[in-house]
């Protein structure tokens, strides 16, 4: 029984032997970078204060309110523009015409109104970059967005110079 138990014991004693020599190659192990700053290391990135962000809230939220009655027009024009009393001061002819140009002004709200839906979940969307405090940086370079830009498209999520390079 021992003498059978030799041999195991002196291939693991290489393997271990191997082993070692293997990992003893990466000798100079450099001793741990510098103790960096670590209170420091990562700053939040500074967005802007809680005053300009309650600014931007009442910007994107008059523009809701402002595109929600909008929608609401566009919806009543939908709704009552089958009728109309200026049928009946036009002439066959022109009654025709006011019928093709009505179903094109029901296409065009029908599109306005989807692209008025849009904008105000992209204005949504911006109201809970607010509440989240990501508000104002640009997608793609992480900068703040200009302040100007954000009064004019609050919904703004790229800076003007990366929105140039996107639209390129
Ligand atoms: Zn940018």
């Amino acid at each position: 029984m021992a003498k059978k138990a030799a041999k195991p014991i002196k291939t693991a004693k290489a393997k271990t032997v191997k082993k070692a020599a293997v990992k003893a190659k990466p000798v100079s192990r450099p001793v741990k970078a510098a103790p960096k700053p670590a209170a420091k290391a990562a700053p939040a990135k500074k967005g802007y204060t809680k005053t300009e962000l309650e600014h931007f809230r009442e910007i994107i939220l008059d523009k809701r309110k402002q595109i929600i009655e909008e929608l609401e027009l566009i919806h009543e024009t939908l709704n009552d523009s089958t009728g109309g009393d200026y049928f009946e001061e036009s002439s066959p002819y022109s009654l025709h015409m006011e019928q093709g140009t009505d179903t094109m002004e029901k296409e065009k709200n029908y599109l306005l109104a989807a692209r008025q839906r849009k904008f105000l979940q992209y204005l949504d969307d911006a109201i809970k970059r607010i509440d989240r405090g990501v508000y104002g940086f640009c997608q793609d370079c992480g900068k703040l967005i200009d302040k100007a830009r954000l009064e004019a498209v609050p919904h703004a999520q790229l800076c003007i110079s990366c929105k140039l390079k996107r639209g390129q």
